[in-house]
């Protein structure tokens, strides 16, 4: 008998449920040295499940092994490039982890008195205090937990400000390259959003906000560098137009990590942004887990910041309540305390002319992907791109290949895709963000991987349309798969 060869990098994987059998188990347990109790008495017998169907029995060795084959599955940054546009997907140096596994940290305890918690207080204090050197704004709330978490905050303070004024306003104004969070942030707010149309260079029109500026406008979300990858360099301009009105500007700074150390939102007119710290500042992206979305605003919409803030008491650093015009609480707590350790590990390590070099490398990448592919790709706004270029599978669509084809046969080259699709404005957008941590070599790889493929179109569309080949999994229908998940297993 023959046994089928399995490759270790790509294993045919099991449910775990399937490698189950009676009676196995991945723990040991010394014997004990008290009276048994029966759990059904000790915690009523509606408390105590007395069977889980199904429940998978395996041994330690087989645990480990399927996890740590399921995740060789899995595409991450410690393999390769991730060039998911919009995303960040940079390398998180592993000196954010070790200082985040620092005992004091790792194990204090949010109920921890204050007298017993300055360290941590100190931990936030500084990195708001940084927050605002980098952004120029006056205050910062770490309490978010996500960027879109951060705009919602964000708006809310905006709507207090304008409440505190006798009116919140009916609109926010949004242009049409904008992040899809922005018109949902909005509307959660109870915001009416007006789209402004984009120029022939994908930047703001002056004369589409000129427009639409009034005194129902309660914001502009404006997010720069834009989703294009291109500088608003018309956006002290906007701000001016908006505050005219009473307006305020929000700049979506989840694409800070174009602008650190180089320019400040501070400087060029807004009142109020927010940061991703799993983009810019490397801390993990959580897969919908604990990530942190901090609010920085100027000082006119400070009063309004989440409760508590941290405040200095002479020496001691406390939290203070007391603050009658706060929105409130946004997070349990003060956030995801271990993710801004991360972050401030990050700024440190880095310092001020790091943090700089990071950003001018971040733009240098992407520039050189986009000098490399523009020859095969077809690229409809070409204002200098900043930390991330966008394409049109224009050409490779008049052979029938679409981006989302382009994608799946990258994932044959060894690379995890592009953003597909996003910005609506690009028709068919690639959107290809390589980000600083990655050095000319793999840059190398992934356009050459890129000319390949549209290489590939013009020989054989069908190969790319029906890519991937080298996956165990090959064309997944997305749609259903979305619509109609199998979430159980069935013996
Ligand atoms: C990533 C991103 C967001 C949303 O951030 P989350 O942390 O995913 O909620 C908002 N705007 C822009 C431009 C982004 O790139």
């Amino acid at each position: 008998m023959i046994r089928k060869v399995r490759n270790h990098l790509n294993p045919e994987e099991g449910l775990v449920f399937e490698i189950s059998s009676p009676g196995k188990k991945a723990y040991q347990l010394p014997d004990l040295d008290v009276p048994a109790v029966d759990p059904a008495q000790a915690l009523g017998p509606a408390n105590v499940r007395r069977e889980i169907e199904h429940f998978p029995e395996i041994s330690e060795v087989e645990t480990i092994r399927h996890f740590t084959r399921l995740s060789a599955q899995n595409y991450a940054i410690d393999f390769g490039c991730y060039p998911l546009g919009s995303c960040t997907m940079k390398y998180n140096p592993r000196v954010n982890e070790l200082v985040a596994r620092t005992e004091g940290l790792a194990w204090a305890h949010p109920y921890q008195p204050e007298a017993l918690a300055q360290g941590c207080l100190e931990v936030i204090d500084v990195l708001e205090r940084y927050l605002c050197e980098v952004t120029g704004m006056d205050a910062v709330s770490l309490q978010p937990a996500a960027g879109a978490h951060g705009e919602w905050t964000g708006i809310m303070l905006v709507r207090a400000l304008h409440e505190s004024r006798g009116n919140p306003r009916k609109k926010i104004l949004v242009p049409d390259s904008a992040h899809g969070t922005n018109p949902a942030t909005a509307a959660m707010c109870g915001y009416d959003v007006e789209s402004i149309k984009s120029n022939d260079r994908g930047l703001i029109d002056l004369e589409a906000v000129a427009r639409a500026a009034n005194e129902d406008v309660a914001a502009m979300m404006i997010t720069n560098p834009n989703t294009l990858g291109i500088f608003e360099e018309n956006i002290d301009k906007a701000a001016a137009i908006l505050h005219e009105k009473g307006a305020m500007v929000y700049m979506d700074g989840a694409n800070m990590n174009a602008l650190v150390g180089i320019s400040r939102p501070g400087d060029f007119g807004v009142d109020v942004m927010h940061l991703n710290l799993h983009k810019t500042f490397s801390t993990p992206h959580g897969g919908g887990g604990p990530g942190a979305g901090p609010v920085a605003v100027r000082s006119h919409l400070e009063p309004f910041l989440p409760i508590p803030r941290v405040k200095r008491n002479g020496a001691a650093l406390a939290f203070d309540y007391d603050r009658p015009q706060s929105i409130g609480k946004v997070r349990a707590f003060y956030g995801n305390f271990g993710v801004l350790v991360r972050a401030l590990a990050y700024t440190l390590a880095h310092g001020g002319p790091g943090l700089r070099n990071a950003t001018m490398d971040a733009i240098l990448n992407a520039n050189y992907v986009r000098t490399r592919l523009q020859d095969y790709y077809d690229m409809p706004y070409d204002s200098p791109s900043m930390h991330e270029c966008v394409f049109s599978d224009d050409r490779q669509s008049a052979k029938g290949v679409k981006t989302g084809d382009i994608a799946k046969r990258l994932i044959d080259y060894g690379f995890h895709p592009y953003t597909v699709s996003f910005p609506l404005i690009v028709h068919g957008a690639l959107m290809i963000e390589p980000t600083e941590t990655e050095p000319k070599q793999e840059l190398d790889l992934l356009a050459d991987a890129l000319i390949d493929i549209a290489r590939e179109i013009d020989d054989d569309p069908n190969l790319v349309k029906t890519a991937p080949h080298g996956t165990r999994v090959s064309r997944v229908d997305e749609v259903t798969a979305a619509r109609k998940p199998i979430l159980r297993w069935r013996p």
